[in-house]
């Protein structure tokens, strides 16, 4: 089973491994940006983490996606701080009022957050940001699930679909964001947007790709 401990550890994880790629991030979008996402996603996510830790013992699973996603957008002045925001608030409907889901329903939460980043923020894949990655990594975990994989294959292909996702961002245009403004210039370069979301999205399928189906 997925527990509210489970997700409060890997928030304190991701809150660690995003923290120790913020200057790379912010060095990322100081290329086609304006060097801050490494700072918003750095701080977003420490007061995600936060939030969570600060709940009571009775909180649900939907209670600390809920307040992850306050957190994290009272948190970040950034365009990723509406867009996270959404993805958490929609994973805490899918995770619903329980303490804890089965392990082989994890994916959903991908499927749920990918979808809230693209309803936030309107972009298509192709226009070179997050939704680059966090489009094909929800697409393999739709198919994992589907075929029935086990849940350690399903998290080893949304990782690949995530650093694939994000790879392919270097020979697009930006269309959407702030870097949509220098146009061509933006290509040959990585979305820091969509490096960050690998990494999100690395510590979760590795995460969950150690742990049974039950
Ligand atoms: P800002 O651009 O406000 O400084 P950040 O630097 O935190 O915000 O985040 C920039 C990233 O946000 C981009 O690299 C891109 O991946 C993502 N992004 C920007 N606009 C959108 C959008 N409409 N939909 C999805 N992602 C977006
Ligand atoms: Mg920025």
């Amino acid at each position: 089973m997925l527990t509210t401990g489970d997700i409060a550890r890997l928030f304190r994880q991701l809150a660690e491994t995003i923290g120790a790629a913020r200057d790379e991030l912010c060095r990322l979008d100081g290329v086609i940006g304006d060097a801050d996402h490494g700072i918003a996603m750095a701080d977003g996510f420490a007061a995600a983490s936060s939030a969570i830790d600060a709940l009571s013992e009775e909180a649900t699973l939907a209670d600390q996606f809920n307040a992850a996603a306050k957190g994290f957008l009272n948190a970040v002045g950034a365009s990723s701080g509406p867009l996270y925001a959404t993805a958490f608030m929609r994973a805490a409907k899918a995770a619903g009022a329980r303490a804890e889901m089965p392990m082989i329903e994890a994916p959903t939460l991908i499927i749920a957050m990918a979808e809230g980043i693209r309803s936030r923020g309107k972009a298509e894949q192709g226009e070179k940001t997050m939704v680059d990655v966090w489009t094909p990594a929800a697409a393999a975990a739709e198919q994992g699930m589907a075929s029935g994989l086990p849940l350690r294959e399903i998290m080893t292909r949304i990782r690949d679909a995530a650093t694939e996702g994000a790879e392919s961002t270097k020979s697009m245009v930006a269309t959407k964001g702030r870097s949509a403004r220098l146009g061509e210039r933006s290509l040959g370069h990585i979305d820091p947007g969509a490096a960050s979301a690998t990494i999100v999205l690395n510590v979760i399928a590795e995460d969950w790709g150690q742990r049974g189906t039950a």
